[in-house]
């Protein structure tokens, strides 16, 4: 048996059998081949492998926006100009197969990305990926997002929230990575799927670990590989007795969120995808209180339209029956990057162009968004967010497209509904002048995430500086505190979405400080009910900060 160390993220036992996976970019190295016609032989065998899943991909996506995804790759991967191009690399450079395709993935997605033409702009990606499928096949490593045939445990060097997100939940134990921190937003989806998850685990992965047995601690932030009979024994009476404890919690569904003394507390789900819907509703969330839209755009491959937004607002709308939904608008970039933003690489993503950045500078992509969500709310009690507010100018100028938005569809003749719409309260600006943002909108919420690391500032990637990241410090709970006070004057209510909303050593001041909703994974809004019913707020607990 060994042991490896790392923090404990998502609380759990998991055990099974190891899978180790690669990061998505994949080392394509030159090299020489006097073989030019057996490289060719291998680059058109990788192709009818590929091409044979592409085609098993559409079937199994038929009707589905991915499906006429799969189909452009088919087209793609058999347009004879790739092909031709290739070819040619291979034969003048005397280049591996891996090099060739890798070079034209590189000069046609470049083509692409500068033409004019939205569309064929958007293709840019397309061949990347049909590139990336190819050099996988050519190489053997195979890290596509359909390929964990079993259930297994991840063990990953860095997994990043696109990866993660397109992973299949239903066979992943557990995740244990080597690098990452226990704020990044990979850790806060393994959070939100509810699955036992270790970052910095300082362990090898080389590939005679991939199919070992393993038990992962998610309480202690352990690993352990080929465990002895008495630890895998005493590992699995701790899960066993894990389900107990959240069979006493299941008696709370149905019950109210409400303190000792009566005061009804909105307690919501924060959400990332139609799939987490489930989860929403075995534990018995009151709503949506943080809808992560941006997600929707990570597990794609390119820009979702209108329409394919709309159905899924849309579904997660009539899913709650009239109970809230708060979408927040798309919070893009930093360590949520998709490549066909075509995001340039900054110093300091965190603080660079991201959220409310982009959709002001480049409003096409966030009137597609507002339309979208402006017509779900037909269907059902949404409202919507705007993430990374620091200036009141910002709200102002959004509320003005969002009119904009409404007299085009008013014009167009479509239905839409007239939602309330909320700001993010995850910059000390925003804090500082939560007064005057409050004239502004219908509600704040707070997101302690981004909020701790801009006042700390402790970058929430970095896993250097994990233990200074500290939600509890007193300057975030005096913050908390102004937001508050600043929303009720105003007569709005003030929630938080941050994870510290699911931190139950701090429940009970919370309420005492007048928060009037807490948004939390779904997994922890059983736990956050038992604390919020035992928390009497008549009784006074005076603690300075
Ligand atoms: C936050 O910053 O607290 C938040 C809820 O947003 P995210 O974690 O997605 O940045
Ligand atoms: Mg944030």
């Amino acid at each position: 048996m060994e042991i490896f160390s790392g923090k404990g993220v998502c609380g759990g036992i998991a055990s099974g059998s190891l899978k180790i996976i690669g990061n998505n970019e994949i080392q394509v190295r030159k090299i020489h081949s006097n073989d030019t016609e057996s490289e060719i032989k291998r680059f058109e065998d990788a192709r009818k492998k590929a091409l044979s899943e592409l085609k098993t991909l559409c079937g199994k996506n038929y009707g589905s926006t991915e499906e006429a995804i799969f189909e452009i790759h088919c087209m793609m991967i058999d347009d004879s100009d790739y092909i031709e191009s290739v070819e040619n690399i291979i034969r003048t450079q005397s280049a591996n197969a891996e090099y060739a395709v890798f070079l034209t993935g590189q000069r046609f997605s470049d083509i692409f990305a500068e033409m004019d033409d939205d569309y064929m702009k958007a293709r840019s990606a397309d061949v990347k990926d049909i590139s990336e499928r190819l050099i996988r096949i050519l190489t053997g490593k195979n890290n596509d997002k359909n390929f964990l045939t079993d259930k297994c445990i991840i063990l990953a060097e860095d997994l990043v929230p696109s990866q993660t997100i397109q992973l299949d939940k239903e066979k992943v134990l557990a995740f244990v990575t080597v690098h990452g921190s226990a704020n990044s937003h990979t850790a806060i989806l393994a959070r939100a799927m509810n699955i036992p998850s270790i970052v910095g685990c300082k362990i090898n992965t080389d590939s005679s670990l991939d199919g070992k047995t393993a038990v992962v601690d998610g309480y202690t932030g352990k690993l352990y590989i080929e465990p002895d009979e008495k630890t895998l024994s005493e590992l699995l009476e701790r899960q066993r007795q894990d389900g107990e404890k959240q069979k006493l919690l299941f008696d709370l569904k149905g019950k109210d969120s409400v303190t000792i003394d009566g005061k009804k507390i909105k307690l919501y789900a924060n959400i990332g995808s139609l799939s987490d819907l489930e989860s929403v509703f075995i534990n018995d969330a009151g709503g949506i209180g943080l809808f992560r839209s941006e997600f929707i755009y990570l597990e794609r491959d390119n820009f979702p339209d209108e329409e394919e937004q709309f159905r899924i607002y849309k579904k997660v709308a009539e899913a709650m029956a009239g109970k809230k939904v708060i979408i927040r608008t798309l919070d893009i970039g930093a360590d949520k990057q998709a490549d066909y933003f075509n995001l340039e690489k900054e110093e300091n993503p965190a603080m660079g162009f991201r959220a409310v950045r982009i959709c002001l500078s480049q409003p096409d992509i966030f009137r597609t968004q507002l339309r979208a969500i402006l017509r779900a709310g037909v269907f059902g009690n949404v409202s919507i967010m705007y993430p990374m507010i620091t200036s009141l100018w910002e709200i102002k100028r959004i509320k003005e497209i969002v009119n904009d938005v409404k007299r085009e569809l008013s014009d167009e003749k479509k239905a839409f509904a007239d939602i309330e719409q909320g700001i993010m309260i995850e910059t000390p600006a925003a804090v500082m002048i939560s007064d005057m943002l409050a004239e502004e909108a219908d509600f704040f919420s707070i997101g302690t995430n981004d909020l701790t690391q801009y006042t700390l500032a402790v970058d929430r990637q970095n896993e250097k500086t994990d233990d200074f990241y500290d939600p509890h410090h007193p300057a975030i709970i005096r913050m908390i505190q102004q937001v508050i006070d600043n929303a009720h004057s105003a007569g709005i209510w003030a929630g938080i979405c941050g994870e510290l909303g699911a931190d139950t050593s701090l429940t009970e001041t919370l309420l005492k400080m007048g928060i009037d909703e807490l948004s939390v994974s779904p997994s922890e809004i059983l736990k956050v009910r038992k604390c919020i019913r035992e928390t009497n707020l008549s009784i006074k607990k005076k603690e300075r900060y």
